[in-house]
C-alpha cells in the first residue's frame, strides 16, 4: 500500500501519522478535536492543516491515500459522520472534500472496525480468522472480522455493541438516548453515574469521584465498597462479552481501550470468570499495539477498502 496517511478522529482528541507498508508509525501530530465546530470549512480546515504539517517537505514515494478513522456512526458510502454523540460536525462529506485538497483517495471507516483491521494486520488478530476487537475506552465499540471478511454493515455501524442490552437492575440511561446499554455503564464516560446509581441502589455512602480514574485508584488503596463496585462493573462487560460470544464465535476477543487497558488487574480476571459458558471460550487478550490500532487501521484502508481480509466494497 506504499506510505499512507492515517487519521484518528476522536470527540476528544485527533492524531494524524503516516505509515509506511510495514505498520511503522512515523511523523505523527496531536491535537485537541474541535468538537463544537459545525461549519464545515473551519472543520476540514482543522483536519487539512494536521494532515499538511505531517505531509510538508516530504520527498519519498507519494502517499497511497487518505484513510479515516472516526467515531461513529458513520455512513462510508458517502464519508461522512452521522449523528456522532459528541461532535457538532455531523453531516459533512469529509472525504470528498479531503480528496478535493490532497489529490488523492480518501476512505473512511468507523474507529472500531478501524481497531480490528489493525489488529488483523499488526496486532494480536494476525494469522487468525475470527476476530472481535472490544474498546472500553470514553464509549464502548467493537470490531469484527468473521470468516476472514470484515462486518460493516449497511452504512459501516456494524458491531455497535456497546448498545448492547446488559442491564435492568439499575436501568441507566446511554448516549443514544435508551437505557441498559453497556456503554451506559462501564464506559469510561458514565462510570462515575453508574458508581453513583450503585451507592444510591445499595445505600451506600457516595464521596463524589468525577472520573474512572479515581474509582479505580480508590479500589486500589482497598475500599470495600468500590471492590464490590469494580467487581460489579467486570459482572456488566462480562454480561457484554458474552453477547459477543454468542453473536459472533470469535476466536479470540481483543480488548482495547484506555479503562480496561489501565484497569486490567482489577477487571479482567473477574470479568473471564462472569462470562458465560454457553460457547466454547475465545481468547480474550490485550491489545498490544498501544492504542494504535485504530489509526494502523486507517492506514489500511487508506490503500484501499480491498484488504487481504476480503472486499470492503
Ligand atoms: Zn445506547
Amino acid at each position: 500500500m506504499g506510505h499512507a496517511v492515517a487519521v484518528d478522529l476522536g470527540a476528544t482528541h485527533t492524531r494524524v501519522a503516516i505509515i509506511g507498508e510495514d505498520g511503522n508509525i512515523g511523523r505523527r501530530r496531536e491535537a485537541p478535536t474541535p468538537a463544537k465546530e459545525s461549519d464545515p470549512s473551519r472543520f476540514i480546515g482543522f483536519l487539512s492543516g494536521l494532515i499538511e504539517d505531517i505531509t510538508a517537505g516530504r520527498t519519498d514515494e507519494p502517499l497511497s491515500g487518505i484513510g479515516l478513522s472516526v467515531a461513529g456512526p458513520v455512513d462510508i458510502t458517502r464519508g461522512m459522520l452521522v449523528n456522532p454523540p459528541n461532535m457538532a460536525c455531523r453531516d459533512i462529506p469529509l472525504t470528498t472534500l479531503l480528496s478535493g485538497i490532497f489529490h488523492c483517495p480518501v476512505r473512511m471507516i468507523n474507529d472500531c472496525h478501524a481497531g480490528v483491521l489493525g489488529e488483523m494486520y499488526y496486532g494480536k488478530g494476525q494469522g487468525k480468522q475470527d476476530v472481535v476487537y472490544v474498546t472500553i475506552s470514553t464509549g464502548i465499540g467493537g470490531g469484527v472480522v468473521s470468516g476472514g471478511t470484515l462486518l460493516l454493515g449497511r452504512k459501516g455501524n456494524a458491531a455497535e455493541i456497546g448498545h448492547f442490552h446488559v442491564d435492568s437492575t439499575y436501568d441507566l440511561s446511554c448516549s443514544c438516548g435508551h437505557t441498559g446499554h453497556w456503554e451506559g455503564y462501564t464506559s469510561g464516560h458514565y462510570l462515575p453515574w453508574f458508581f453513583a446509581e450503585w451507592c444510591r441502589y445499595h445505600a451506600k455512602p457516595h464521596w463524589g469521584p468525577d472520573t474512572a480514574e479515581e474509582i479505580f485508584a480508590s479500589a486500589r488503596q482497598g475500599d470495600d465498597d468500590v471492590l464490590r463496585f469494580v467487581r460489579d462493573v467486570a459482572r456488566i462487560s462480562a454480561r457484554g462479552i458474552s453477547d459477543v460470544i454468542v453473536a459472533y464465535d470469535p476466536a479470540i476477543i481483543i480488548l482495547d481501550g484506555a479503562v480496561i487497558r489501565s484497569n486490567a488487574d482489577l477487571l479482567l480476571p473477574s470479568l473471564i470468570g462472569f462470562v458465560d459458558r454457553f460457547l466454547p471460550l475465545p481468547e480474550i487478550v490485550l491489545s498490544d499495539l498501544r492504542g494504535d490500532a485504530p489509526l494502523l487501521g486507517a492506514a489500511v484502508i487508506a490503500g484501499g477498502y480491498e484488504t487481504r481480509y476480503g472486499d470492503l466494497g
